[in-house]
């Protein structure tokens, strides 16, 4: 990791454009993640935020939607009212519409209007919606402002399927060299993820173990237990296996999976990510209709309170509810084909309206060879490495140990705990925190290539096209559950249970 900070140095000015600066994900985690980064004193300090949308907003009038946005997404403690006045004073906005080509020689004169504009870095974060990212591109082309230092970030979803997602590429792909693109999937910038690969490669112990002949089984869950709210325009195009399966759950099946790069590099991580991609089994209309469970959530409590159903989350947004056959929950099981992983079952598991939030990989061992305590009292369970991703970032090795006494032995589960918030007395930097430094740096490691993610779709695709041609609908479950009945006999069929998370 020291090489990358000694490889990506803080440019010494940065114009970083937010198009889509008045939206969610910019007011929920973008600017607050810049102001973090401007309190610790990362930022360059010649750096603005330029706020492009077509809200009639002047300057004043986005700094106060800012502000608002910070008092509501910062913890009170972190408010310096001094880095807040200095953070607010780097902000402009300019009012453009991405479709309409008129105007946007203001956005050029903006870039221009600055000392060293020939040597800032430009970053422009798309946070809009991927059907204008085409357009943006070209625009930025057209009023000649994409030089060798300026870099796109692109959000997710990029496309729907193969086809859309190499024509977003291409679209970009047009005006800017893949090595400016940055894809994002904040799950990279998660600290217990980058864990992962340190727990992975910087110690000596698990890499004889992470393999077939030892780990039984990898199984990968990402449960929400909110439902769609007002996303469900958007999520009913999409669906779970789009929306999380695609992008989070393989990025980290992949790092999980990945051989050992040689160090931690711009292309050596990506490389191996990739080689894991091109390594899963392709599913087979039988593997499909065997493997993989969808599902959609019912009306149900959800920590006690009552929650309505999918069709009734979608009836209040205007769409038509009963006509819906999105699912909101997938649970699958795949293989890595390749010596490592060879005959070792990955199992993937997400939805929405689950009975927790929580976003975890579990690596569990074989059983000991030979058992050596056969009268023994009490459980001895396989080992398993438990890592949290999400919240409570942090690790579990569970051991067993032999219960204090005298007399016999008596086998007790016991784990051995990292939590991030124990060990690391230190606020955990939120994901994009991390990622829009590296952006700025020009560091991409940990943004997906254009290869990762056509891989990625190539691999869904088949499943996206059995589910769509299937008379079924996807299986119901009541909200705050764990899923479909099928996702549990998926495991049980081959003798194994699903791990939640305090077991
Ligand atoms: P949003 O709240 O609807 O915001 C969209 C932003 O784009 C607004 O600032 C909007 O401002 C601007 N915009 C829309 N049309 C425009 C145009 N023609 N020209 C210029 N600006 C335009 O959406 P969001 O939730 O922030 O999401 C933005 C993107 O990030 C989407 O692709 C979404 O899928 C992705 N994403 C979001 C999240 C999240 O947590 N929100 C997470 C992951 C990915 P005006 O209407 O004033 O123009």
């Amino acid at each position: 990791m020291a090489e990358i900070a000694s490889t990506y140095p803080v440019p010494d000015s940065c114009d970083f454009t937010v198009f889509g600066g008045t939206g969610d994900l910019a007011l929920r985690k973008l600017l607050p993640a810049l102001y973090q980064r401007d309190l610790e004193g990362q930022l360059p300090a010649d750096t603005r935020v330029l706020g492009v949308s077509r809200s009639e907003l002047d300057d004043e009038g986005w700094r106060e939607e800012v502000r608002t946005a910070l008092r509501t997404h910062v913890a009170a403690g972190d408010l310096d009212e001094a880095v807040v006045a200095r953070f607010l004073g780097r902000l402009r906005h300019l009012v453009l519409d991405a479709r309409e080509p008129e105007d946007w020689h203001r956005f050029h004169a903006l870039l221009k209007d600055r000392p060293h504009a020939e040597t800032t870095v430009r970053v422009f974060y798309l946070a809009v919606a991927p059907s204008l990212f085409g357009d943006l591109s070209t625009r930025l082309e057209e009023i000649g402002v994409v030089d060798e230092r300026a870099r796109v970030v692109l959000e997710k979803p990029i496309g729907h399927d193969l086809a859309s997602a190499q024509a977003v590429n291409d679209a970009v792909g047009r005006v800017f060299e893949e090595s400016q693109i940055f894809r994002i999937d904040h799950y990279l910038g998660k600290e217990s993820v980058q864990n992962l690969l340190v727990t992975r490669f910087a110690n000596a112990f698990l890499e004889p173990l992470w393999n077939s002949r030892w780990v039984d089984h990898v199984q990968i869950t990402v449960a929400e237990s909110l439902g769609v709210g007002e996303r469900g325009p958007y999520y009913d195009n999409a669906g779970a296996l789009r929306d999380m399966v695609q992008n989070h759950l393989l990025q980290l099946l992949c790092l999980v999976a990945m051989e050992p790069p040689t160090h931690i590099g711009r292309e050596t991580v990506r490389d191996e990510k990739l080689k894991v991609l091109q390594a899963l089994k392709p599913m087979t209309p039988v593997d499909i209709d065997q493997h993989t469970v969808r599902g959609r959530y019912a009306a149900g409590l959800v920590e006690g309170e009552p929650v309505p159903s999918y069709a009734d989350d979608l009836g209040r947004t205007g769409l038509d509810g009963a006509r819906s056959r999105t699912e909101t929950f997938v649970a699958m099981k795949t293989e890595v084909q390749n010596w490592r992983w060879s005959g070792v079952p990955f199992y993937l598991r997400t939805g929405k309206r689950m009975d927790r939030r929580a976003s975890e990989i579990v690596v569990v061992f074989k059983a000991p060879p030979h058992h050596m305590f056969p009268g023994s009292e009490g459980v001895s369970e396989p080992n398993r490495l438990h890592i949290q991703v999400q919240p409570d970032e942090g690790m579990r090795l569970h051991l067993t140990a032999k219960e204090p006494g005298p007399g016999g032995i008596r086998l007790r589960p016991v784990s051995l705990d990292l939590s991030y918030a124990t060990a690391f007395a230190q606020r955990l930097p939120d994901a994009y925190e991390r990622l829009l430094m590296d952006v700025i740096k020009g560091n991409p490691t940990l943004f997906m290539r254009r290869d990762e993610v056509e891989a990625a779709w190539t691999w869904v695709e088949p499943i996206l096209n059995r589910w769509a041609s299937s008379p079924d609908q996807p299986l119901r479950y009541p909200a705050g559950t764990s899923g479909p009945v099928a996702a549990t006999t998926l495991l049980e069929r081959d003798g194994r249970s699903w791990q939640e998370s305090d077991q």
